[in-house]
Order: structure tokens, then C-alpha cells, then sequence
């Protein structure tokens, strides 16, 4: 697309005229994992997101299975690249390039841009131009407003790729707001018994916390001990969390009535009985799967979600109004369905190796 200021098509998808630039996938590719996996951009030289080690990666955010050990060379956002730190130590990339969000830069002879995906602190959707084609790389997103990070940002582009997580008509989660105020709500029912809550440690963790924040509680929000670098680093970077105190330093009694956040693997092990009474909660988007919330004993399900539900991934693909749609990471075949039947050439993206480390 030569000039983004122009206005895209409105209403049902727009038809594709013949284009006068390189199509999205001649120089885009999905690329097979022995041979670094994630998408290949071949004009630029690196990949998005691979999944083995390459000489030259481009990371939209650091979940584990976006960023992984062992490149060369990293080129992402500041945040991104301080939690690849903070979790990969020595692997986080033998050279790491920060690019702060809406800087352009060249590589190779491709044109790269970081826009906010409002995912978790640092995670990007990477623009792509090239030859007067531009392709957008939006990684995992959401569109509801998070205060632990920027909101997403729609980017006009001639192709776009989506993730489809929650891409079922039957996703649609509820507000945030609604969902805090059940903890808070049990918690004023139960005053005596501990409230764990399983939340993953980059994203859920610290969005929680503001979530609780927000709706004004202001007590101690206690950690289990592997939660807390990626808390500390949240608050390096600016994100107000309040009063956070190591679940450890606590004694049973101190712990009645209180929020406890623990990894979701430890809600149910010996570490959550040494708490007084626990409620078992967890807060994720697949808590809105009654049976998943059941096989998991929990008795608490907060449905929130780090990823857009149906009705964000289908108001996406509108604002964004690519004609081109490639669907990846999760259930592919509603959404191409959906999108189809809008008017958008819309694929699936076979991309091997992305399991939602959060969700
Ligand atoms: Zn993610
Ligand atoms: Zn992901």
C-alpha cells in the first residue's frame, strides 16, 4: 500500500484489486521448524518469532513460546527484551536491539515498525513494508484496556495476521471489572479463608494486581515466590502495583482473608494447603470452559483473558481492514470461516510450536 493515510474500504470485506506490489506471501512465510520456524521474512533476512535458535530474530513479546533461547541477534522492544533477560539470562540473545514502539527502522530491505498489541508489558505487533506492500505481525493481542501496558493499535496493511486463541463465537469474555468484583466479593463472604488465585506469571500476574487496585483494594496482595521477578520488573518499568509482599514471609494466620497469587500449576499442590482454608481461584480465559475450571478444582473462575475473544478478533479485522487475513495459534477454522464469508481472502497460518503459556 503506497500511502497510509488512505482511507480503507468500509462495511463487508473489501475486494482485492490487482495488486501493483509484491503479494504479502511472496515475500512472507510461514517456515518450517527445522529450519527456524515462526514466519520468514525473506527480503529482511530474520524471522518472527522462530522457534529454534537462528541467527536473526524479531520478537513481538516474552512469553515462552514467542521468545525463545538462543539467537544471534534479538531485535525487539526495550520491555521485551528485559524480560527475555530476566528469563533466559545468557540465552536472551547474543546481541539484543532495542527498538522502542513507532521508531522506524530498516532491515535488510525491509522497513520495520514495534506498534502496541496491548498484550503484556512490551509485546508489539511488527510492521512490515516492503516494495509498497505491508504486512502487520500482531503476535498475541486484546483490545479491552489494560493498565499494566499500551493499548493496541489497528495498523492498514495489505495482510494481516491474527491469532485466534478464543476463535469461537462462544468466547466472548466479560468485563474485567465484573470478574474482580467476584474475588472481591467472595472475599468479603469469606473473611476467614485465603484466596489463591492461579495466574500466570508475565501478563495475568501483574494485571490482576492493577485489576484489584483499580477497584480500590488496597491491602497486600501476597506472591508466591516465582512471581515475583516478573512483578519487579513490571514496577522497573513504571507499572504502580501497591503493597506486594512474599507469601513465605507470612504466617498461616496472616493470610486469612487475603489475596494470594500463585502460579497456576501451584494452586492445588502442598504449597497452597499450608494456606488457611484456601478458595481456589484462577483467573484465565479458559475459565469460561465450566469443565476446564472443574478438572482444575477450582472453585473460583475469573474469566480473564490476556487474548481478544471472538467479538475483539472479529472488530480487529475490520479496523484493520486487510483484505488479506492468515489466521495462526489456536482455532483457526471459525474465524477463516468468518472472515470468508466477510469478503477477505482469509488462510490459516500452519505455525508449529505456539501453545498459549498465557491465556
Ligand atoms: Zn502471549
Ligand atoms: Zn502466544
Amino acid at each position: 500500500m503506497a500511502d497510509p493515510s488512505t482511507p480503507r474500504p468500509e462495511g463487508p470485506g473489501p475486494a482485492s484489486p490487482p495488486p501493483a506490489y509484491p503479494r504479502p506471501e511472496s515475500w512472507v512465510r510461514p517456515c518450517p521448524p527445522e529450519q527456524g520456524g515462526g514466519l520468514w521474512v525473506e527480503p529482511g533476512g530474520f524471522h518472527i518469532d522462530p522457534v529454534r535458535a537462528v541467527e536473526r530474530a524479531v520478537v513481538t513479546h516474552g512469553h515462552s513460546d514467542h521468545a525463545r533461547p538462543g539467537h544471534a541477534r534479538v531485535l525487539a522492544t526495550p520491555g521485551t527484551l528485559a524480560i527475555m533477560r530476566a528469563r533466559l539470562g545468557e540465552q536472551a540473545g547474543a546481541v539484543q536491539q532495542p527498538l522502542p514502539y513507532g521508531e522506524p527502522l530498516r532491515v535488510g530491505e525491509v522497513g520495520v515498525r514495534l506498534v502496541p498489541a496491548g498484550h503484556v508489558l512490551g509485546s508489539a505487533q511488527i510492521v512490515l513494508e516492503w516494495r509498497g506492500s505491508r504486512v502487520v505481525v500482531s503476535g498475541d493481542y486484546k483490545r479491552r484496556p489494560d493498565p499494566t501496558c499500551l493499548p493496541f493499535e489497528p495498523v492498514p496493511c495489505d495482510a494481516f495476521v491474527t491469532e485466534a486463541t478464543f476463535g469461537l463465537p462462544v468466547f466472548r469474555h466479560p468485563p474485567d471489572a465484573d470478574e474482580v468484583g467476584k474475588l472481591l466479593h467472595s472475599l468479603t463472604l469469606f473473611p476467614e479463608r485465603a484466596h489463591v488465585v492461579g495466574v500466570y506469571a508475565l501478563g495475568k500476574c501483574q494485571r490482576l494486581i492493577a485489576l484489584l487496585r483499580r477497584a480500590g483494594y488496597d491491602r497486600p496482595v501476597w506472591l508466591h515466590g516465582a512471581l515475583i521477578p516478573m512483578c519487579e520488573l513490571y514496577r522497573a518499568h513504571g507499572v504502580d502495583l501497591g503493597d506486594l509482599r512474599p507469601a513465605t514471609a507470612a504466617t498461616r494466620e496472616d493470610l486469612r482473608g487475603q489475596v494470594v497469587l500463585s502460579p497456576p500449576s501451584a494452586i492445588q499442590d502442598k504449597w497452597s494447603r499450608r494456606l488457611p482454608d484456601p478458595v481456589v481461584a484462577y483467573a484465565s480465559g479458559w475459565m469460561r470452559v465450566r469443565q476446564r475450571a472443574r478438572q482444575r478444582g477450582v472453585e473460583l473462575p475469573l474469566v480473564i483473558s490476556d487474548h481478544a475473544d471472538w467479538d475483539e478478533l472479529t472488530a480487529t479485522i475490520r479496523d484493520v481492514g486487510a483484505p488479506e487475513l492468515w489466521v495462526t495459534h489456536g482455532r483457526e477454522e471459525a474465524l477463516v470461516h468468518w472472515a470468508s464469508g466477510q469478503g477477505y481472502r482469509a488462510r490459516a497460518l500452519a505455525l508449529i510450536g505456539f501453545e498459549d503459556e498465557d491465556v
